[in-house]
């Protein structure tokens, strides 16, 4: 039987590190397919187009929302954010675990359109801890700190719909825990509804004809 591919969902503060945990991740593992999101925020040092983002003007993210090539959007920290759907739809047609790694409003619209889909939030040890690493990124200004944190707060909120949690402390731990989580939830009852009822007819039809 060929296993179908999870959209798996991963969310977590800004600071988290879950970029880091998605190349770490990527790196050991082939069964993942990364999504790159569409965003019209500027791109950091070092960011390049088509790699960690699709970097696009307000105009051209709208003109993608009004063809429905997104699977969900939203507005983050002033800017928007958005999943491209055909990426995401081929990759799971091939078997793919396909992840994105989404803010919460767009993790639950992803929720409601994708009941199957695993929703993983990562969390930094601490509060102090996440406030350090936003400062030490070097990337942000003092604003945007304070606007990441506050934002924290909000999604601090809403973690109750996510399925799990995941402390990022050690990097290693964390993509091994990630992965075993994909794995198990592979094995989940729910997702295996065609196996289960073939064996239950393959049964039947056994047991009638031994009779
Ligand atoms: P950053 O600007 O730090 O790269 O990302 C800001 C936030 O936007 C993060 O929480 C990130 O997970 C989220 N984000 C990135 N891409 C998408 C997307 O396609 N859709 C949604 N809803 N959020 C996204």
């Amino acid at each position: 039987m060929r296993r179908k591919g999870i959209l798996v969902v991963v969310s977590g503060f800004s600071g988290a590190g879950k970029g880091t945990l998605m190349k770490n991740l990527i790196k050991n593992y082939d069964n993942y397919a990364l999504s790159v999101s569409m965003t019209t925020r500027s791109p950091r040092e070092g960011e390049e187009n088509g790699k960690e983002y699709f970097f696009v003007s307000k105009e051209a993210f709208e003109e993608k929302v009004k063809q429905d090539g997104l699977v969900e959007y939203a507005c983050y920290c002033d800017n928007y954010y958005g999943t491209p759907r055909e990426y995401v739809e081929t990759q799971l047609g091939m078997g793919k675990d396909v992840i994105l790694e989404i803010e919460i409003q767009g993790a639950l619209k992803v929720k409601e359109k994708f009941p199957a889909a695993l929703l993983l939030f990562v969390m930094p040890p601490s509060a102090k801890q996440l406030k350090q690493r936003l400062a030490g990124r070097g990337t942000e200004t003092p604003e945007v700190i304070e606007k990441r944190m506050r934002r924290a707060v909000e999604e601090a909120r809403g973690i109750e719909s996510y399925d799990y949690i995941l402390i990022n402390d050690d990097l290693e731990i964390c993509t091994k825990e990630l992965h075993s989580i994909v794995s198990a939830a592979h094995n989940s009852i729910d997702r295996n509804e065609e196996f289960i009822n073939n064996m239950r007819q393959e049964l039947n039809v056994l047991v009638k004809g031994e009779k």
